[in-house]
């Protein structure tokens, strides 16, 4: 028989189908995942978006924050200059009482006055709330302080007109009224750091509120100059006299001043928006034309014969409406400012709804995103992964879920699934391989009829043996048995009869033979055995017994025929004397069956009796 190199018999060990995958190399223990990457991927994708929108919307609440505080920084600066211009406003009425002449005093001037300082009182009470309403920061601090020592100096300074309005009138002297208005002009500056802060303030929130906030400031200074120039001649118009050298130089500083802040405030408001050009317009045509003709009119006469035709009264009331285009143009720029800060603060505030919803359609749009790559890539891709892993380790493993769309992960699903169904037939094929296999063996190792091993398996078998006993230096025996006058059974009785005797016959030596001793049908009614670690004598028992065994075995043939009682003949030969060579020991057990035969039949004869 042709054998392979690996010793399996040639013919059945042909593999027809592909050899299985090789297992690939498993990923270290602790390698990332696709899955774990894409988590990590998408959760650090996740907090960026949430970072970037969190900047930028931490940016937009402070332009809003800011936009918030600008406008409370206009409101603060809009009372605290209505406060100043009241302050301000009550000279003119002071200025009145105090050139009034008339013995008694005139009751339309004194009330004139009475109304002017509830004006002023309402104005600093209203910044007084404010401040109180404000934040408590030091400055608010040191500004309402401010406020309530200017309360303090507008009541003495009020005290000391009311003292000297009480006076008749000639005996109110110039200094006395100079001083006493002095007084009442040096109440302005008071509130100049607070004004200053607030205007700094609104500019620091929004830059943009830099060019209103200080044009109304300069306007309101402006104002201020504007009614100590008015101050300035009461005295000269009290008494009737030309000015005298130091208030021409008084009035000449004012002048200056007024010139100067004119100067600055065109260059502030010069590009300004209509409304505040209109108002400029205004100031320049009632103030700096109506108002400055007034004065020079005034100045004309207090520099030459000090005949003015008019009393301080007079002049106020031809004087001071004039102003208001002033405070005009201060409430234009302001309202102006307030407007920018409204406007900017509704801008942030749309920016910030537009931010949130944006915000949320990104997340939205991140996280949907992430939804599909998870679902329909990182998962498949996953299931397809184990699913592999499953197929090199040999298991099926559960079916993948059929993908939803018919897209490129689709193509891998259905590779996949077709690959599992190849492994599939491929594994019933193969199973049906090893039993065709199994049952070719059987066959090909199997003597059809007595189910006994056919002369090529009894000598493959017998063959390791012998190889065992050289090894090993063990003695074995060869018995070689065939059947008497087989061929009368056959003629006798049928080929049928013949078959079942031979079955019967295997039978009785199956049952007679020791456990691990090797039997075989040699073809014909011809068996075979080999007799390990057996002495000579054991040996001649057991073929004695054997025979025996046969001869009083009485065998059915089937239907109506007589049991039948068959004998043999038996050669037995030794491994010694044969050199352990199995064809030799085949030989001469032959030859000594033959003699067994010779000798008359159904009886044992050894060998070496032959030599
Ligand atoms: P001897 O005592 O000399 O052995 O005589 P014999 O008749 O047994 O010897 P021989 O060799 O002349 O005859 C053997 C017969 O065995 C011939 C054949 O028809 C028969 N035989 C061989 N194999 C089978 C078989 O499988 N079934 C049947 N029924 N008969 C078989
Ligand atoms: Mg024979
Ligand atoms: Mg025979």
């Amino acid at each position: 028989m042709p054998r392979g190199s690996d010793g399996a018999t040639v013919g059945f060990s042909d593999n027809p189908l592909p050899a299985p995958l090789p297992a690939p190399p498993s990923p270290a223990p602790h390698a990332l995942t696709l899955r774990g990457r894409f988590r990590l991927i998408a959760t650090a994708l996740v907090l960026i978006v949430l970072v970037g929108v969190g900047q930028l919307v931490h940016v937009e609440w402070r332009r809003f924050e800011r936009s918030e505080q600008a406008r409370h920084a206009v409101r603060e600066l809009r009372v605290a200059l209505v406060a100043a211009e009241m302050v301000s406003r009550e000279r003119g009425p002071s200025n009145g009482v105090l050139g009034d002449m008339t013995p008694g005093g005139d009751p339309v001037i004194a009330d004139r006055l009475v109304r002017a300082r509830a004006r002023t009182d309402e104005a600093i009470l209203a910044y007084q709330a404010l401040l109180i309403d404000s934040d408590l920061s030091a400055w608010h601090q040191q500004a309402a302080s401010d406020a309530g020592e200017l309360m303090q100096a507008l009541r003495q300074a009020r005290s000391r007109i009311d003292e000297l309005a009480k006076r008749p009138g000639g005996e109110r002297s110039s200094a006395e009224i100079r001083d006493s208005i002095q007084a009442m002009i040096d109440l302005v500056p008071r509130l100049a750091p607070a004004i200053m802060a607030f205007a700094d303030e609104a500019q620091y929130a929004d830059p943009e509120l830099a060019q209103p906030v200080w044009g109304a400031r300069l306007a309101a200074e402006l104002r201020e100059y504007a009614g100590q120039l008015g101050s300035m001649f009461t005295p000269a118009l009290s008494r009737g006299q030309p000015f005298t050298a130091s208030e021409q130089a008084s009035i000449h500083r004012i002048k200056g001043h007024i010139e100067q802040l004119r100067h600055l405030l065109d260059l502030r408001v010069g590009d300004g928006s209509a409304a505040v050009r209109a108002a400029e317009a205004a100031m320049a045509r009632r103030y700096f034309g109506n108002a400055a003709r007034l004065v020079d009119e005034v100045e004309q006469a207090g520099r030459t014969h000090g005949r003015y035709g008019m009393t301080p009264a007079e002049f106020a009331v031809r004087y001071v409406p004039e102003m208001d285009a002033i405070v005009e143009l201060r409430n234009v720029l302001l309202s102006e400012a307030e407007q920018r800060s409204i406007e900017a603060q509704a801008q942030s505030r749309q920016s910030l709804a537009w931010m949130a919803v944006l915000t949320a359609l990104l997340l939205v749009l991140v996280l949907f995103m992430l939804r599909v790559i998870g679902q329909r890539i990182v998962l498949p891709l996953t299931q397809a992964a184990q699913a592999l892993h499953a197929m090199r380790r040999g298991d099926p493993g559960p079916s993948l879920p059929a993908p939803g769309t018919n897209d490129e992960i689709a193509e891998v699903i259905g590779g996949i699934e077709a690959l599992r169904e190849h492994n599939r037939v491929r594994a019933d094929l193969e199973r049906e391989r090893d039993k065709l296999i199994q049952t070719l063996r059987e066959q090909s190792c199997t003597d059809f009829l007595t189910r006994l091993p056919n002369r090529r398996a009894f000598f493959e078998a017998a063959e390791a043996e012998m190889a065992r006993a050289r090894r090993h230096g063990f003695g074995v025996l060869l018995l070689l048995m065939d059947v008497d006058h087989f061929k009368r059974v056959n003629d006798t009785h049928g080929h049928t009869a013949g078959d079942m005797a031979l079955v019967a016959v295997a039978t009785v030596l199956q049952r007679v033979m020791r456990q691990g001793d090797l039997v075989g049908r040699l073809g014909g009614e011809e068996f075979v055995a080999l007799l390990s670690h057996c002495s000579d004598d054991a040996g001649t028992a057991f073929a004695e017994r054997l025979r025996e065994a046969i001869q009083a075995e009485a065998i059915d043939v089937g239907g109506d025929q007589p049991a039948l009682h068959l004998t043999v003949s038996i050669g037995l030969a030794g491994s010694m004397e044969n050199g352990h060579e199995l064809e030799v020991m085949m030989a001469q057990a032959d030859k000594a069956m033959y003699r067994a035969k010779h000798g008359g039949r159904n009886r044992t004869e050894w060998a070496r009796e032959a030599a």
